[in-house]
């Protein structure tokens, strides 16, 4: 897909986008529990990357302009080598997604403010832009996608709510989501179907548990405190009476097992250095 983003105009490749994401954002929210395709702060959040707050369920439909433009900037050099000019569609589609970009960089309080020297205005001349500056065209596609996570920040923001406020902060904290991009090195460490199921909910502010009534109120069976709705249904992974469990020898293993990790890594290089 990435290929052809890159290679391929938007204005045709858009349906075959909005198809790919329909797909795959199906079978992600069967397998998880949750319809990812709805107009939701939480299937919004879900489309971020791990490192801000989602769990990297890219839409490319909304990547797919910004992959192509970067695309275009990166050939002006070798374009102009081989004296091949773009075509009429081909200029004004690069205008559109420039006017568009010019539009969310003006904005008041926009961020992104560093591809102000790397795109040229929509009237501006491209071809001569990218000649004069091939080093502006380097790693501009994933410049560029800080657009869309800058607007979808925007559009997964609850309104104000505490509970989701400390959810976000949380996530959002350096290296707090590392655990989601990183592959399991023990089978100790393997995050079974039903636990991801729950991490992600949670994550996303999603209901842990369908069907629990918001003002309800339930009183846990262990350690006898109130909560209501969904904070009961969040209180499972945090009631201080709770014995421990797999999944807390798996938490608790993490560190155990780094020093001998490390040990292996050490007597590896030091025999290969024999
Ligand atoms: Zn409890």
């Amino acid at each position: 897909m990435t290929h052809l983003m890159r290679t391929t105009r938007p204005t045709f490749l858009i349906g075959a986008c909005r198809h790919f994401d329909e797909r795959f954002l199906s079978t992600l929210g069967n397998k998880i529990g949750m319809d990812l395709l709805a107009d939701t702060p939480a299937a919004w959040q879900a489309s971020l990357p791990v490192a801000k707050k989602g769990i990297g369920a890219t839409r490319v439909e909304m990547i797919a302009p910004y992959a192509w433009m970067a695309s275009q900037a990166a050939i002006v050099p070798v374009a102009h080598q081989f004296s091949i000019r773009p075509s009429d569609t081909t200029q004004l589609t690069r205008r559109l997604i420039l006017d568009v970009i010019w539009h969310k960089l003006d904005e008041p309080g926009a961020g992104c403010q560093n591809l102000r020297d790397r795109v040229p205005r929509p009237d501006a001349d491209f071809e001569a832009f990218y000649r004069a500056a091939p080093a502006s065209a380097r790693q501009l596609q994933g410049a560029l996608c800080a657009l869309v996570t800058q607007e979808l920040l925007r559009i997964a923001r609850c309104p104000s709510d505490d509970v989701s406020a400390v959810r976000e902060q949380r996530i959002a904290q350096p290296n707090a989501s590392r655990y989601l991009t990183v592959l399991p090195t023990e089978p100790e460490l393997i995050m079974e179907d039903h636990e991801m199921r729950l991490i992600i909910k949670t994550r996303l502010g999603a209901p842990v548990i369908p069907g629990m009534e918001k003002l309800q109120r339930y009183s846990c069976g262990l350690c006898s405190q109130p909560y209501f709705g969904q904070d009961f249904a969040a209180h499972f992974l945090s009631c201080t009476a709770m014995t421990a469990t797999e999944g807390l020898k798996r938490h608790n293993q993490s560190p155990a097992s780094l020093p001998s990790t490390s040990n292996a890594v050490e007597d590896r290089s030091a025999s290969s250095r024999k």
